[in-house]
């Protein structure tokens, strides 16, 4: 079966992530926190302080307390309640609990600073009506993590809690879909650009051999962690109303470099709207 077709109709219940938590089987989990947040941290926040960040699909991601050390507000959305009991203790930090309003059986687990707020439930019974709006978004083991038949439901809802002048840093995982059956799920760029292509700017910004024996046990060659940065600015949708130019745009959204070029006709594009470029003949 070619690519990504191998894993369309693959689905991991909620109640076999509670089970992998249950038993220990967390091997996703990166005790020390993700090396790629830590070089692009500054690019997720593009030299702005107290931003509200969000971690779909959370687990116990140390990233959290990270990010709110540095004064930041993190809200996570995660369907195991054990996860989210171990990252408050394991990080030392007291909190209380509540019910949602007007999401049956959810929680918020808080903590006694406020500055973090963790929902127990699904990540598609929120909405920005519960949760707000977002300026950043750490996405690693979240959109690879969710079903293959989800991710359309999963890219609308993320676009609707985006801010206007957010940035999503998105981690994607690349290797022979026939050989492995996910999760984490492989995702192509292809992918990434018909889920968010329309409603932001994609950049790749860093491919990365992440190949370990865990991978080797999979029975996997080769295995790639790549990253993207999303923008939601507005800069964005003014280029959106030149359709041409978002043709254009598309073609050189490649992860190979191509993105420099994409990125430069955008602004060329806005000089060109300004009035501040002639048109070429
Ligand atoms: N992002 C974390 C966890 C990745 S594993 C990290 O980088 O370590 C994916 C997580 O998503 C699991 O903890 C699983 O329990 C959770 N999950 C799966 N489906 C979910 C859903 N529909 N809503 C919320 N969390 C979900």
């Amino acid at each position: 079966m070619a690519g990504a077709a191998a894993q369309r109709h693959r689905a991991v219940p909620a109640e076999e992530w509670l089970q992998k938590w249950a038993a220990g089987k967390t091997g996703f989990h990166q005790e020390h926190g993700h090396p790629l947040l830590k070089k692009y941290l500054d690019v997720l926040l593009n030299g702005r302080n107290g931003l509200r960040i969000f971690f779909p699909l959370c687990g116990k991601a140390v990233e959290m307390k990270w990010l709110a050390d540095l004064g930041h507000r993190v809200v996570g959305a995660e369907i195991s309640e054990q996860a989210l009991r171990e990252f408050f203790s394991e990080q030392g930090l007291p909190y209380r609990e509540e019910p949602v309003p007007g999401i049956p059986g959810a929680k918020v687990l808080q903590s006694t600073s406020g500055n973090i707020s963790l929902y127990c439930c699904s990540i598609y019974d929120l909405s920005s009506a519960v949760v707000g709006k977002f300026d950043g978004v750490w996405d690693r083991g979240a959109l690879v993590a969710v079903n293959p038949c989800d991710r359309e439901r999963y890219a609308s809802l993320m676009i609707s809690l985006m801010e206007k002048n957010s940035s999503y840093l998105l981690v994607t995982v690349l290797y022979d879909p026939n050989k492995h059956k996910g999760p984490p799920f492989y995702v192509p760029e292809s992918e990434i650009t018909s889920l968010f292509g329309s409603q932001c700017e994609i950049k790749c910004l860093e491919k990365v051999d992440a190949f370990s024996d865990r991978h080797r046990d999979w029975g996997l060659d080769y295995f790639l962690e790549v990253l993207y940065i999303l923008k939601f600015d507005l800069s964005r949708l003014q280029a959106n109303r030149l359709t041409s130019s978002e043709q254009i745009g598309r073609v050189g959204s490649s992860c190979r470099g191509g993105f420099i070029i994409e990125w430069e006709i955008g602004a060329a594009v806005l000089e060109l709207q300004a009035g501040l470029m002639p048109l070429a003949q």
